[in-house]
């Protein structure tokens, strides 16, 4: 009955308008990369308040998880991110994938995230693939791109306040190393299948949002 009532509206059948339903809560995800001190954290700030995207920085998550009492990880990430190095994605998807569960749970209309700073190697890129295959979909990869020059600047200058074991000039190189080798060729994976939007991250910050929102306007 309720299906001949579905199928004579020519709308949808149950079956499929309730998978239909479910994919339009399925976490919508776009990655945010870019070098260190590229401004993702600073951005992705801005498209919160305009666009109502939730920000989940994987370095965030990772430092809240090294300052947890009783955390098992706590050396274990400090050690790899005093030294530019990237951390086991199992570490790193358990507390995306609780972070995206604990959203959705407290508002089941929250789904669309800005995951910032991920997938920045091999390891993080397969270890998505493997658990987040069918739960989520990713859109498309924003990409701060900005001088190497340019971001070590910026993160001393921002050192100088931060607190960060990482922004020093030792841990810089490091990190900038790790982007150049690891964490590129993941954003040309993506952008050989028309899936990356990059934006000039070495302008002033409103120059730089100016870019964002064009892109956002169209398809965020
Ligand atoms: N990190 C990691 N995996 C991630 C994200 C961050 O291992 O998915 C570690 C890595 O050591 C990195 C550090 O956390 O250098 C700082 O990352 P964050 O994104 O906070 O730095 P940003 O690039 O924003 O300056
Ligand atoms: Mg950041």
């Amino acid at each position: 009955m309720l299906y001949r009532l579905f199928s004579s509206l020519s709308l949808k059948t149950p079956a499929s308008l309730f998978r239909c339903i479910v994919h339009a809560m399925k976490p919508q995800v776009l990655f945010v990369l870019g070098g260190p001190g590229a401004g993702k954290g600073t951005q992705c700030a801005k498209i919160v308040e305009k666009y109502g995207y939730t920000h989940l920085s994987a370095g965030d998550l990772l430092r809240a998880e090294r300052g947890r009492p009783g955390s098992q990880y706590g050396e274990l990430i400090e050690s790899y991110i005093r030294d530019g190095k990237i951390v086991p994605v199992k570490i790193t998807i358990s507390l995306l994938e609780r972070a995206m569960d604990e959203t959705m749970k407290e508002n089941s209309e929250k789904n669309k995230f800005l995951i910032d700073g991920f997938p920045r190697n091999e390891d993080n890129l397969q270890g998505w693939n493997t658990n987040m295959d069918g739960k989520a979909e990713v859109k498309f990869v924003l990409f701060f791109d900005c001088s190497n020059e340019v971001c070590i600047n910026r993160c001393l200058e921002r050192g100088k306040s931060s607190g960060r074991s990482d922004d020093n000039k030792e841990s810089l190189e490091k990190r900038i190393k790790t982007f150049l080798e690891s964490t590129r060729p993941i954003i040309e994976q993506y952008q050989k299948v028309g899936k990356v939007r990059t934006v000039d991250a070495s302008k002033s910050l409103d120059e730089v949002f100016a870019e964002v929102q064009k892109i956002f306007d169209k398809e965020g």
